[in-house]
């Protein structure tokens, strides 16, 4: 059987990096058929999934990949820009002893290129919005260090980015509380103080600790208030909260890669030498 989850590997910093910014340049999750992003292998962390090749001009039934939409591309009349559908492919991994597969499924569109972006007399191109990875890929990085009930909300962001951004934000939240929980600042107000405490008040407790995490916590949770209907995050935002709660566990949990983080800034910054 499949496992699904964190399976002891670590996942492959630069590949996720990639994944990121792939991610945080989707405009409302649409993409050029032709560009799928690379995507880790949600199943051994190791390989790419690969992504079937369209294999004919009709868009119709495809070996793995197929196209459904109401208007038929065998009309000469039709107006391919108008033709509006869904698609499904099946993306597999390409480390032969894996055998991961997953599931995606979207929306698809036909878009006019400009003239000058005409590729040998085909103006036409498709384009994809995922809606939904099965299993899920993932866009964070998690790691065995990380406390198993804040990345249980990881996981759930992962998963419901592609098809309710507000819901993933609402998610990232629920991991901030998790995480409120395991750093042990408590739920409800000093003696005498009766009533729960804000998620905000708790992040203010763990400031005079970790003033700096607790900042880049609080951002998250403002990001998070704004978001009621998913039209109201994009995906740029989504992957800046992620990176502000990966920046904090990494602090909390793994801090000697932490710590390398901060001298190869250094030196980096320095060219050569930190002078401190
Ligand atoms: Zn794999």
């Amino acid at each position: 059987m499949l496992t699904i989850g964190y399976d002891g590997r670590q996942p492959n910093r630069k590949k996720s990096a990639r994944m990121k910014s792939y991610v945080s340049q989707l405009e409302n999750g649409w993409f050029d058929a032709a560009s799928w992003p690379s995507i880790v292998c949600p199943v051994c962390h190791r390989g790419v999934l690969v992504v079937p090749k369209k294999t004919d001009d009709k868009g119709r039934l495809r070996d793995d990949v197929r196209y459904d939409h109401p208007e038929d591309f065998d009309y000469p009349h039709v107006n391919h820009a108008d033709i509006v559908g869904t698609f499904s492919a099946v993306l597999s991994c390409n480390v032969s002893a894996c055998r991961g597969v997953v599931y995606a499924v979207g929306d698809m569109e036909v878009e006019v290129r400009p003239p000058e972006l005409y590729d040998q007399g085909n103006n036409y191109v498709d384009i994809l919005a995922v809606r939904n990875f099965f299993p899920p890929v993932e866009v964070f990085d998690h790691h065995e260090e990380f406390p198993a009930s804040v990345d249980r909300e990881l996981r759930r962001v992962d998963a419901l980015l592609w098809s309710d951004r507000a819901a993933a934000m609402t998610a990232l939240r629920k991991g901030v509380e998790e995480l409120m929980n395991e750093q042990k600042i408590p739920t409800r107000g000093d003696t005498g103080k009766k009533g729960r405490l804000s998620l905000d008040a708790r992040l203010t407790k763990f400031g005079k600790t970790h003033p700096e995490l607790s900042e880049l916590l609080l951002a998250t949770k403002w990001m998070g208030n704004v978001a009621t209907h998913e039209d109201d995050v994009t995906f740029q935002e989504i992957i800046d909260a992620i990176e502000h709660v990966e920046l904090t566990l990494t602090d909390l949990y793994r801090p000697s890669k932490s710590a390398a983080l901060e001298r190869a800034r250094s030196i980096n910054a320095a060219r050569g030498r930190p002078s401190v």
